[in-house]
This record gives C-alpha cells, structure tokens and sequence, in this order.
C-alpha cells in the first residue's frame, strides 16, 4: 500500500505530544492539532479560519500575541516561557474542563510558503518540570532547615546560635528592650563518659537538651547546642533577674531527674552550672562580649563548686 507524504505529515501531526498551531498572516487559524483539542475544549473544525484571538480572547495584549505580531510582521521567532504566575495559554489538563491548568514552554517561529506568511506555535507541556523544580527548591529549604538543627539533640546547632543571637541583640538595640544569654555546662561530663560510656553520654546529652528546651516556655526562647557538652538559652525581653529565675529552674530541673551520675563526679546526679549575661546598651550590646561574660560566670559557677547559677553582674 501506498501512503502520500502529506497525509502522513497531517496524521504524525495530529499525533505529536505537544501542541500544534499554524496561523495566516491574518492571525486565523490553519492547523490546530490533535493535542490541542482536549486541553482547550475546542475541535479544530470549530477552530479553522478563525482568529486566534477570537478563540482565546485572553491572549489579546499577552506574550503571545506579541511574539504572533513579531512573527508576522518583522520575521521573528520567539521562546516564551512558563512564568511563576502566568502560563501563555488557557489550556487544562486532558479529560477535565476545570482541571490543573497546564505549565507550558512555547515557541513561535515565522515560515513563508510561496508568497505567503504563517506563524507555527508550538506548546510543549511543562508541568512535570516545573514540579520537579519545585520539588527541588522544596528540599534544599528543608536541607537549609535541618542545617540548623543539631543532629543528636534535635535543638538549635551553634550555626543557628550565632544567627539568633546576633539577630536578637539588634533588635534589643533598636526597640531598647532587654536580651538574656544563658550558657550551660553538665558537670564532670568527661566523668560521665569515661564510666557509662560515649554512647550512654550522647543519649545523656539528648535527654539533657529535651530538659532544656521543654522549661523554655515563651515562643521566642531559643535553646542550642552551644558545643560538645554545652547548652545556650537566648531569652529575649527577659531582664537579668528573670533570667536568673529561669536559669535555676532549667538546674533544679534537671538535678530533680535524677539521673545517675559516675562516682567521680562532683555530684551524685547530673547537674547543671549556668552563666548568665545579659544585655547592656553601654556594655554588653555585641555578641561576642555577651557570650563572654555568660562563659566568666559560667566558669565561676564550676569554681563555686558546681549545680549552681552565677550571673555576670557578680563574676
Ligand atoms: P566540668 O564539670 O568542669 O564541666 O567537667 P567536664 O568533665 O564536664 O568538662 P570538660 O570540658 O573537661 O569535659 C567535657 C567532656 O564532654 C569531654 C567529652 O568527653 C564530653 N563530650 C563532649 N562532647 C560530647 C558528645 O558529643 N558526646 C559525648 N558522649 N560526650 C561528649
Ligand atoms: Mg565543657
Ligand atoms: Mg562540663
């Protein structure tokens, strides 16, 4: 059997996976292929010899009718491409008169026939690509995310210290407020380790960390994982006396679980030493020389004797 080449043209055509149009030099529709039927609600006999902006009156004013127009008139191709918002056609998914609109990548190239001018559009559907995408950005927002999370304890790293702290002490500067820092050391932790083993000390530290975080009870108290066996509480709008109601809550907290300690240790069970700093326009207003005076106190707690809260005011 013999088949013509055009007829076997028209019917690849029909069949291509995107979609095919071709326009006169009036704008009026030629070819309409069978991809565009189903995602624009419209057989190409209902098309044929009509303007395109006639069928689709949205596209007037549009990218497309730009890249028609510069086809047409000055021999232009022209690539447009889906956009966040706006997709170049009015097309939906297959098989759904309201279903999701359809993420497109279209072209429109000039060809000449004889004496005549026509424009081929074509309409590639982009939507998988475009998901993809999105999934993409999706999971590097939650790489960034968990990039601020400390691994074993599951509360801030010391990456999401530095940025909070810097960010709070700004805007305690600005709005004049107050600021409190925290910093926290487990006593005798090499101790610890050295009798229950490094596994048992991590799963101390976790329990530890929950302890923390779970007595930070406003909204915009940040617990961290300072370092190794070293814990942070940013408090914003909390004075110097509050902190230090706070800080021997988080110790008394954490002595009355009770947790069995090493026989070397300085206590019977784990214990807590708190420095605390807080924030002093005059003084005390960059973060390192708040962390500074947090760790003096820290250390002159350790030297008091352990399980206890000294404030940089008395260090
Ligand atoms: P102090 O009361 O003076 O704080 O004594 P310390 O033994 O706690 O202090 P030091 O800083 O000398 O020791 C800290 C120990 O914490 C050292 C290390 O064995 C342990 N450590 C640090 N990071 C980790 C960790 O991620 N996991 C475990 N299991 N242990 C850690
Ligand atoms: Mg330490
Ligand atoms: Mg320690």
């Amino acid at each position: 059997m013999i088949h013509s080449e055009p007829d076997l043209t028209a019917r690849a055509v029909n069949l291509l996976n995107c979609g095919v149009v071709v326009l006169d030099a009036n704008h009026e529709i030629v070819l309409w292929n069978g991809w565009m039927v189903p995602r624009s609600g419209r057989a190409a006999s209902r098309v044929r010899n009509q303007s395109l902006f006639d069928v689709f009156p949205v596209l007037r004013g549009s990218r497309v009718e730009a890249a028609v127009l510069g086809a047409l008139a000055d021999n232009v191709t022209t690539a447009i491409p889906q956009t966040e918002e706006h997709s170049p056609f009015p097309l939906r998914q297959a098989g759904s008169f309201d279903g999701p609109p359809i993420d497109q990548a279209v072209t429109v190239t000039p060809f000449s026939e004889g004496d005549e001018r026509f424009c081929l559009i074509e309409i590639r559907d982009v939507s998988g690509t475009v998901d993809r995408e999105r999934r993409l950005l999706d999971h590097a927002e939650s790489l960034r995310a968990r990039s601020y999370v400390d691994g074993l304890t599951g509360i801030s790293n010391r990456r999401y210290f530095d940025v909070a702290l810097d960010r709070e002490l700004r805007r305690a500067q600005r709005a004049g407020g107050e600021l409190s820092l925290l910093l926290i050391d487990i006593d005798s932790f090499k101790a610890y380790n050295d009798h229950f083993g490094h596994q048992q000390g991590d799963a101390c530290l976790v329990t530890v960390a929950q302890a923390l975080a779970g007595q930070l009870k406003r909204p915009a108290d940040i617990a961290a994982r300072y370092g190794g066996e070293e814990f942070a509480a940013i408090l914003p709008d909390t004075s110097a006396e509050q902190a230090l109601t706070v800080a021997n809550a988080i110790r008394e907290h954490v002595a009355s679980l009770g947790l069995e300690h090493a026989p070397a240790a300085a206590h019977p069970v784990v214990t807590l030493s708190i420095g605390v700093a807080s924030f002093d326009r005059e003084r005390l207003h960059e973060p390192a020389a708040l962390v500074e005076a947090a760790d003096k106190a820290l250390y002159a707690a350790k030297h008091a004797g352990r399980n206890r809260v000294v404030s940089s005011a008395q260090a």
